[in-house]
């Protein structure tokens, strides 16, 4: 292949991996989220297509962190719900499939967005940041022999086009 044909910035000559798009997306979600704690993005893509998304902030018709700050117990801000299952609910709400499907995300799923991943069928998971690696995760992840693997955005791509990576 050579340059001309798959450069999205033509100079450079180099095309977007689908890792580096579908990470990218993640990224872009998490642009949305409404808890300042931290901020993450979701999609789940099945054949090359984003089937849904989800960041984390507030259940609807809550308040959101960004406006009065972060409703902590024990350490948690427990206001949000995580971007994993926002994009697993907004499935379950429109009646779309996730069995088989793909799923990436920017950070390493904590213990209850594995559990809610595996259960929906997800098979293969993508992530950029480690964040707190859950020993129980990783494990059950194994059970259920479900690939979890650390890919990059490469973001700059977006923000500077031309720019090599
Ligand atoms: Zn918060
Ligand atoms: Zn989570």
């Amino acid at each position: 292949m050579t340059a001309t044909h798959s450069g999205r910035t033509g100079e450079s000559g180099r095309r977007l991996s689908w890792h580096e798009f579908f990470a990218s997306q993640a990224r872009v979600m998490a642009l949305r989220s409404t808890c300042p704690r931290l901020h993450v993005g979701c999609v789940i893509v099945r054949e090359k297509r984003m089937i849904a998304s989800g960041y984390n902030g507030s259940i609807h018709n809550d308040v959101h962190c960004t406006d009065v700050g972060c409703r902590m117990v024990d350490g948690h801000c427990v206001r949000a719900i995580h971007a994993e299952q926002n994009a697993l609910l907004q499935c379950a709400r429109f009646g779309i499939a996730t069995e088989g499907a793909e799923l990436y995300v920017t950070h390493l799923p904590c213990l209850m967005c594995t559990k809610a991943i595996i259960q929906a069928g997800i098979a293969r998971v993508y992530y950029e940041e480690v964040y707190r690696p859950d020993p129980y995760a990783q494990e059950l992840f194994e059970l259920a022999g479900i690939p979890v693997e650390q890919v990059a955005s490469n973001l700059k791509w977006l923000v500077e086009p031309g720019a090599h990576v």
